[in-house]
């Protein structure tokens, strides 16, 4: 009995892992056999993206009718600019990535891209035109090229080598006897999380997605790394429409915009000088992670 309860809960798994860790998967959702919660209206549009704006208009979200996790929400992320989203753990900041990836609908209000209510286009439209760099990126276990091709139907040699590059991981790949045909993950090369994060930006730019959606996409790595990856990922941020969730808030502090969650609501909003002017949550969760950071040392010295 418990062999055959096995490939339902991996589904389960895959499932779950899909939807938490918002993996760019929208060909996945083909495979595994299960009720979307989402569906195209007949004969809905694509997504037409010149001006890549990102409004949220008074959006109210619960995952169960009744529970609210997102209060009226409103906020615009105005083209080419970057956007943070920053707050304690379960203020609803990926829900807002989830939404906006439409996993889900709002329960009220809209959400718009270049002035189109993203409920109303297909979601194919709507998932090409959205890059997503989550915490931990899931590689297949495939070559690593097929890993960076992933971003795209019918990406060439050409264009996995370009997008390689501008995700700083060409040189690890040349270094490699079979270069992009490299198993990796079980059957071969091991990444670290670094290298993994630096493949998923790779099928991002492969994509080249006018909208970046990054979910903590640094905060499960190292110090060291994470400089390295924020990096990359501001150069290729730049020219995009980006939206940043994150937990370490020095990574964040160039947004053209900070918006501070708490409870499902954005409680302050600005630049990073504004908020620490303002002396409110920002101010105190800066002051925190400052003090964090110097009891570092002395943590690695136990
Ligand atoms: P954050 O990213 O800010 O840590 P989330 O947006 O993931 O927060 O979650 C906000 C709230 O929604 C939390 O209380 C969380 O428990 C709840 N939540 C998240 N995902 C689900 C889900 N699939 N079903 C029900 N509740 C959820
Ligand atoms: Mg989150």
């Amino acid at each position: 009995l418990v062999q055959l309860f096995r490939p339902l809960d991996m589904l389960g798994m895959v499932y779950r892992t899909i939807r938490q860790g918002l993996i760019d998967m929208a060909a996945m959702f083909r495979l595994i056999d299960t009720r979307l919660e989402v569906e195209d209206t007949p004969g809905a549009p694509a997504l037409m993206v010149q001006h890549p704006t990102v409004q949220f208009e008074d959006v109210v979200f619960g995952y169960d009718p009744d529970r609210t996790i997102l209060h009226g929400l409103s906020f615009e992320v105005p083209a080419g600019n970057r956007t943070a989203i920053v707050g304690p753990s379960g203020a609803g900041k990926s829900t807002i990535a989830r939404l906006l990836f439409r996993f889900y609908d709002p329960g009220e209000g809209r959400i718009l891209i270049d002035g189109q209510d993203i409920a109303l286009v297909t979601q194919a439209s709507l998932r090409a035109h959205i890059g997503i760099v989550p915490q931990d990126s899931v590689l297949f276990n495939e070559t690593i090229g097929y890993n960076i091709a992933y971003g795209r139907d019918g990406a060439t040699q050409d264009d996995i080598l370009r997008a390689a590059q501008g995700a700083a991981i060409l040189p690890l790949i040349e270094r490699l006897p079979r270069g992009l045909d490299t198993e990796v993950g079980e059957r071969g090369l091991k990444l670290s999380g670094g290298e993994k994060q630096r493949v998923a930006i790779a099928r991002t730019l492969v994509k080249n997605p006018p909208i970046l959606l990054l979910d903590e996409a640094t905060s499960a790595l190292d110090t060291g790394t994470e400089q390295a990856i924020l990096e990359t990922l501001r150069r290729v941020s730049e020219n995009r429409t980006t939206l940043s969730i994150a937990h370490r808030l020095s990574t964040i502090a160039d947004a053209d915009e900070i918006l501070v969650m708490d409870h499902g609501r954005i409680v302050e909003r600005g630049s990073h000088r504004a908020l620490l002017r303002h002396d409110g949550l920002y101010a105190e969760m800066w002051t925190r992670q400052q003090a964090e950071r110097e009891d570092i040392p002395a943590a690695a010295a136990e």
